[in-house]
């Protein structure tokens, strides 16, 4: 059995707990490794390389950290086919859309390859008589990030970039799903010149993530996973004094208005909804087409565009989307559907029950479209996070945003419409961090930045762009002034300085 260990000081190390956890091969549902758990020794262990190496590091000048993220970036794409593969063995995405997985990490990197310029801070010439003032931006030291197992490699990479690239040391702890890949890249560091210890990788569960959260040397956790957890290591975080950005889970709505372009939306939300077996947080698994003609005609559509898919294994370059990551997932998919069924809502494709030949134990579901869904149900205000479509039909637009708006997660939304002033109306006005306007998938490029509202995001700074700098780094300000030539003496004051 392979066996995939810590990484540490530049090399695998075996956890200390004797506990392990079993990978999954989605395809076939057998298990293909087992990961060892951390103990708080072993979180200890690399806190204490990390910390050791980490001043050295923020002393370098910004060009020569940037210059190893140049390097760093090349050799992911140097490995794009290796590391896509491992990661699709593992999550169950198909190889194209485990490509884009890499990729959009990668634009991070590319990203801080400019940390030179986005360190620089602010400066004021005569902010008073003979005084300057000028603000800079320091490294925290060591920082953490938590990982979700559904993108094992942009996760890792949005976090991993600001955090190094700022003069951080940076101590990962990815989903013990699929936790290879975060170990592949955290080895891509190194050999692009990163000082060994200065990225090192811990798994684990549960007791990994409180010892990170209680580690009094870490200054900083970013977070990305279900809402539940993400909510537990804010305040678990907060209350030990770090800094904290937690990103949550998701059930974002696609709003049709009648006059939108019907062959571009169905395309669009067959691959927001399906993509990825639906195991996406910028999903897009409620459409809202406002009016029952919008409604009817887009249904239609969306049978017929369904009983096109393909369902195959994940490195099947024709299927559409592969298995979800593991049987334990495939049941709480399903009991979903079932509740919808319950809940009275329509069934009208249903996915389960679907078996591959030759992959009979595979994680797979065929695509499942519910109509006649209102917001009472408890299937539709949780996160299914699987191939699962629901219609809500909504008479108007303002319904429509009402119910992006008073949905409790707050991730992503989008507008499908030809009519400007609707678009921009709901974008003022609905209730959610990330907007699309026929843009079914809004996230954002890599110098905007990633962040939900209410359920989906708890603190404040977003990932990565330029919140991702100022997450990684805390302002000092200087105010100076030298003495006068002249040698006149500033007339000692008791009252509080102003610059009147
Ligand atoms: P998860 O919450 O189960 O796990 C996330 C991380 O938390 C993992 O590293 C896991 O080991 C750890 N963890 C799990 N249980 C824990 C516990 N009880 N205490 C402490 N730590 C624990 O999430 P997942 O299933 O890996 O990922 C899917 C979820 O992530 C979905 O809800 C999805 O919407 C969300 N997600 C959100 C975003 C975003 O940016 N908002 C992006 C991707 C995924």
């Amino acid at each position: 059995m392979r066996q995939i260990d810590h990484f540490l000081n530049g090399a695998a190390v075996a956890a200390t707990s004797g506990r392990k956890s079993d990978v999954f091969d989605p395809n076939t549902g057998e298990v293909q490794a087992q990961v060892g758990l951390a103990s708080e020794a072993d979180v200890d262990q690399a806190v204490a390389l990390a910390a050791s190496v980490q001043p050295e590091w923020a002393a370098l000048n910004p060009q020569r950290r940037a210059r190893v993220m140049f390097e760093f970036k090349r050799l992911i794409e140097r490995d794009m086919n290796k590391l896509a593969h491992a990661l699709s063995a593992e999550h169950g995405k198909v190889i194209a859309d485990a490509k884009g997985d890499v990729q959009r990490g990668l634009e991070v990197i590319e990203f801080v390859c400019a940390i030179p310029h986005l360190l620089k801070g602010e400066y004021t010439e005569g902010a008073g008589p003979g005084i300057d003032v000028f603000s800079m931006r320091q490294p925290l030291g060591v920082v953490a990030g938590i990982t979700p197992f559904n993108f094992p490699a942009m996760i890792p990479l949005w976090m991993c970039g600001p955090a190094l690239a700022t003069g951080n040391a940076f101590i990962l702890k990815p989903s013990e799903r699929d936790p290879s890949v975060p170990v592949m890249l955290a080895e891509l560091f190194i050999e692009a010149g990163g000082p060994a210890g200065l990225f090192n990788v811990v798994h684990g569960d549960k007791a990994a993530v409180d010892a990170v959260l209680d580690h009094p040397r870490i200054k900083a956790v970013s977070f990305v996973g279900s809402s539940d957890i993400a909510n537990y290591v804010y305040q678990r975080g907060a209350q030990a004094g770090k800094r904290m950005q937690c990103m949550g889970g998701a059930k974002n709505h696609g709003i049709v208005l009648p006059d939108a372009d019907f062959d571009q939306v169905v395309s669009d939300i067959l691959g927001a909804a399906y993509g990825s077996a639906g195991e996406r947080c910028m999903a897009l698994p409620v459409v809202v087409p406002v009016g029952d003609k919008t409604a009817d005609e887009l249904r239609a559509r969306l049978i017929d565009g369904i009983a096109g898919l393909k369902v195959g294994i994940s490195t099947d370059e024709a299927a559409h989307y592969g298995p979800v990551v593991t049987a334990q997932h495939k049941a709480r998919i399903e009991s979903y559907i079932q509740m919808g069924v319950d809940e009275g809502a329509e069934l009208v494709v249903d996915g389960r029950g679907f078996s591959l030949q030759g992959y009979e134990n595979g994680n797979f579901l065929a695509p499942t479209l519910f109509d006649r869904v209102t917001p009472e149900m408890r299937s539709y205000q949780e996160e299914i996070f699987g191939p699962v479509l629901q219609i809500v039909r909504a008479h108007d637009v303002d319904e429509a945003i009402a119910l992006a708006t008073n949905h409790a997660y707050g991730n992503g939304v989008a507008m499908f419409t030809r009519n400007g002033a609707a678009a921009r109306n709901f974008a003022a006005k609905v209730e959610v961090g990330m907007v699309g306007i026929n843009v079914p998938i809004p996230v954002p490029v890599a110098y905007h930045s990633f962040g939900g509202w209410k359920r989906s995001g708890f603190g404040d700074l977003n990932q990565y762009g330029m919140d991702g700098v100022r997450f990684y780094t805390r302002t000092k300000t200087v105010t100076q002034r030298w003495p006068s030539t002249s040698g006149d003496v500033v007339d000692q004051s008791f009252v509080i300085p102003t610059m009147k």
